[in-house]
């Protein structure tokens, strides 16, 4: 025996697997549910049909009706497409091989950042940031890659302290030179906490010396709002030359693993 309930919910494909000849599978961030799999059974069919009018395309938005069938006996849970619509197409992806690079970086970290039937807290930040990458002109897309990663972390409840000592609370003085990132405190330490932390054996050092400019990109990354359209006009070509440091990209590969370790 199965139970079956019908529901309607916006969505962004992760993933396609083809699974049969005529069957495919996705991997969808859903607004309702986090992220599913769904089951499009008669894929090749409903195409030729144009059935649903439309093909499902990584990088738009979707509004899609499922059904949920649960095997009273198992309880295993399964989704079934039932329609489909697109909402918003993000064509430009598509024209560009630095847009769609980046859009692919943005999914394929949302996937790697979320477990099954979760993550719905993501849908708005990778709906808005897939919005403004198709806008953005090309110019500024490097801006976005570290503003999405960012913002993600935060939404994920992981949101780096930069204003003050991490574990005491001393406040970053305006004048300082280098500051001491800890990635095991999820943000920034004052001297005498790090000395107490390099005294301390059971803890997990992982520190990460920042210059001021690099500090102070971080800042500005963690005050933009991603959904802002004018983001790029608050960077100048100083930012730029820091973002091509390896300081910078050192920073932001700590930034990945940790991500994915927190996961
Ligand atoms: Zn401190």
């Amino acid at each position: 025996m199965v139970n079956i309930r019908d529901f309607n919910t916006k969505a962004i494909i992760l993933k396609k697997y083809k699974v049969a000849e005529n069957d495919l599978s996705f991997l969808m961030l859903t607004e309702k549910f986090g992220k599913i799999n769904i089951w499009m059974k008669g894929a090749r069919k409903i195409f030729q049909k144009q059935k649903f009018g439309t093909y499902l395309d990584l990088f738009s938005l979707l509004e899609i009706g499922l059904y949920k069938y649960k095997s009273r006996s198992t309880e295993n849970e399964r989704n079934l497409l039932k329609n489909i619509k697109t909402l918003e197409y993000n064509y430009d992806i598509r024209l560009n091989f630095e847009k769609f690079e980046l859009a692919n970086f943005f999914l394929q970290t949302v996937n790697k950042m979320t477990i099954l039937n979760t993550g719905k807290e993501v849908f708005a930040l990778l709906n808005e940031s897939l919005v403004l990458l198709d806008k953005c002109d090309a110019n500024n897309l490097d801006y976005l890659k570290y503003i999405f990663l960012l913002n993600l972390s935060t939404t994920l409840g992981y949101k780096f302290e930069l204003d003050k000592c991490t574990n005491c609370g001393l406040l970053v003085p305006d004048q300082i030179k280098r500051i001491v990132f800890s990635f095991g405190d999820g943000g920034i330490l004052c001297n005498v906490c790090k000395q107490k932390r390099l005294k301390d054996n059971t803890y997990y050092h992982d520190f990460f010396q920042i210059n001021k400019d690099l500090f102070f990109l971080l800042k500005k990354f963690y005050k933009l709002d991603v959904f802002d359209n004018n983001f790029f006009k608050y960077f100048n070509d100083k930012d730029k030359s820091v973002m091509n440091t390896e300081a910078f990209n050192i920073f932001f590969d700590k930034v990945m693993k940790n991500l994915i370790n927190l996961s």
